[in-house]
């Protein structure tokens, strides 16, 4: 009888290890478990918060890369004559209609016509800034630019930053070019230009003062933007990105001009523009075309 016993608390105490064993086993895999989920949810949150970080950088990058990728530096002469404009007077207030002002530069292109159909679905105005090189087989989108009741504006004729701001008189034969180009296409006097890379544009050693007074003297209103799509940018924004970016912008101003692009590789910006319609109206925005009424938006201006 001894030796049973024996045996059978031997047995008893097997099982227990056994059992403790498996309690430690299960619990470190679970414990596993546990850690790694939390570890990839707060990765995952991780990933998230920076690309929310990347849009919002690349967005205030834009004017930067954009000079980068055209000119070399040359000094900060450009700022000769001219102070830097704040949006102050700008700032929404409570119980504003906002107005939005939608401009496409770059154009005409491939996507123009796409663009029209659109804005016509909607019976929404916008501003195209046109350049006039390379631009000779879209005669018709000019003109239906125009037939449709959208304003019309000049955004030089190369766009080739070197050239155009080099001197004022290379600058005043681009006007020339592109002003001649629109009146011929469209019977159009335009009185609206968009400098390429806007007013603040740091190119060349000529001051920005010379043309801004230039457009002056030939009764030329110049319009930069406050809010940006993004579709300018190196990233490659999927279409409700655009729409975010430009929601989050235009709650801020009474008036917003959206900088958006006519060219035949935006194709995300034609993908966009019903949802963004859509979203702007939703909100109880007045989309309208630039008039001499429209509030000025300048990043720049002269000294008087
Ligand atoms: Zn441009």
């Amino acid at each position: 009888m001894e030796g049973s016993n024996e045996g059978l608390e031997r047995q008893r105490a097997k099982r227990k290890r056994v059992a403790r064993m498996k309690k430690f086993i299960v619990t470190t895999v679970l414990a596993f478990m546990l850690i790694t989920i939390t570890v990839m949810g707060f990765l995952v949150y991780e990933v998230f918060s920076l690309q929310r970080q990347i849009n919002a950088l690349s967005k205030q990058i834009y004017t930067a890369t954009d000079v980068a990728d055209n000119v070399e530096m040359i000094d900060d002469s450009y700022l000769d004559g001219v102070y830097k404009v704040e949006d102050i007077d700008n700032e929404a207030q409570e119980g504003d209609i906002p107005k939005v002002y939608l401009t496409f530069d770059d154009g005409p292109s491939d996507n123009t016509d796409a663009i029209l159909d659109i804005l016509d679905d909607y019976n929404v105005k916008a501003t195209f800034f046109v350049v006039g090189d390379g631009k000779e087989d879209y005669a018709e989108q000019y003109k239906r630019i125009v037939d449709e009741g959208h304003t019309i504006g000049m955004h030089s004729y190369s766009h080739a930053y070197k050239d155009i701001y080099s001197s004022e008189e290379a600058f005043i034969t681009d006007y020339n070019k592109i002003h001649e180009m629109i009146l011929d296409y469209t019977g159009v006097d335009s009185k609206l230009y968009r400098f390429p890379g806007g007013s603040s544009t740091n190119v060349g050693k000529v001051g920005k003062s010379v043309f801004i007074n230039y457009l002056n003297e030939q009764g030329v209103q110049y319009y930069d933007w406050n809010v940006v799509s993004g579709d300018a940018t190196s990233q490659a924004y999927t279409s409700e990105q655009l729409i975010d970016n430009v929601m989050t912008d235009v709650v801020k101003y009474k008036t917003s001009v959206v900088l958006l692009h006519d060219a035949s590789d935006k194709g995300a910006t034609v993908e966009a523009l019903p949802g963004l319609i859509e979203a702007l109206q939703a909100q109880g925005a007045m989309i309208l075309p630039i008039t001499d009424e429209t509030t000025v938006i300048h990043h720049v201006n002269v000294v008087q």
